[in-house]
């Protein structure tokens, strides 16, 4: 049931294999539930009828050709509302340009600037050659935010990036990567909600949560740049129930 606020669906068996997954029963375990295409085009049309403002899909990035099917069923019996693809921008450039005129919003995770890191902790080798390229043409495709009355955004990019403990050098290249490739009114939602789950619980560098240090030098760091759209979330509010879920306004 919606009643506002994103319509999300979750799609099982992510491309990436992070440590620390919060999510790693649907993205490492497969847990979910097989449905069609048509199934998910009624889904989307369930979402709008209960009143939901948009269509967030959640790690899509391995049902690409079944969502745009499902798409143009939905969009023929009335789905109007915007959809997201909501990625950890390990994506073909090629997957986001057949995107193109299905997808309203994207909200790429831009995970890590240094390629070894996403080997250690993803399983990727080449994960910032990648998803910088993606971004980038993400960015080409449908630009910066639109909002609508009610502030919700209805078309553009939101980088949202998740800080790591010990990794706040990581965070900074993210974020001068940012600034000197795309324009400065970009939106970034910087995440502080990470906490040690799955397998990052026995990493000795990843097995506690961020610092208040860490945190307030990355947020320092973000003034510093004149980036003129950053978010950023408080710290110290996020239990390990807490279901990351941006809530696009
Ligand atoms: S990209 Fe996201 S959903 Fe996929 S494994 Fe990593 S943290 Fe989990």
């Amino acid at each position: 049931m919606v009643n506002g606020g994103s319509g999300t669906i979750f799609f099982s068996n992510c491309n990436l294999n992070c440590i620390y997954c919060q999510n790693y029963e649907i993205s490492q375990l497969g847990n979910g539930k097989e449905i069609s295409i048509q199934e998910l085009a009624n889904i989307f049309l369930e979402q709008q009828k209960n009143g939901a403002e948009n269509i967030n899909l959640v790690t899509p990035t391995m049902y690409v050709y079944q969502i745009i099917e499902a798409i143009k069923i939905a969009k023929n019996a009335g789905l109007t509302i915007p959809i997201i693809y909501n990625t950890n921008s390990y994506e073909n450039i090629e997957t986001i340009k057949l995107l193109k005129g299905y997808i309203d919003v994207y909200l790429p995770d831009f995970k890590y600037f240094d390629n070894e890191l996403g080997e250690k902790y993803s399983n990727i080798k080449n994960y910032f050659d990648i998803a910088s390229k993606s971004i980038y043409e993400m960015y080409l495709q449908v630009g910066l935010p639109q909002f609508n009355e009610n502030g919700i955004i209805t078309k553009g990019v939101i980088i949202r990036h998740l800080v790591l403990p010990n990794h706040i050098q990581n965070t900074k290249n993210i974020l001068k990567w940012i600034k000197e490739n795309l324009p400065s009114k970009t939106y970034i939602s910087v995440m502080a909600q990470y906490f040690p789950t799955y397998k990052a619980k026995d990493n000795y560098l990843l097995n506690r949560k961020l610092t208040q240090e860490e945190y307030d030098e990355v947020l320092n760091f973000l003034y510093s740049l004149g980036l003129e759209n950053g978010y950023f979330q408080e710290l110290g509010t996020h239990e390990e129930e807490y279901v990351p879920n941006f809530n696009l306004k």
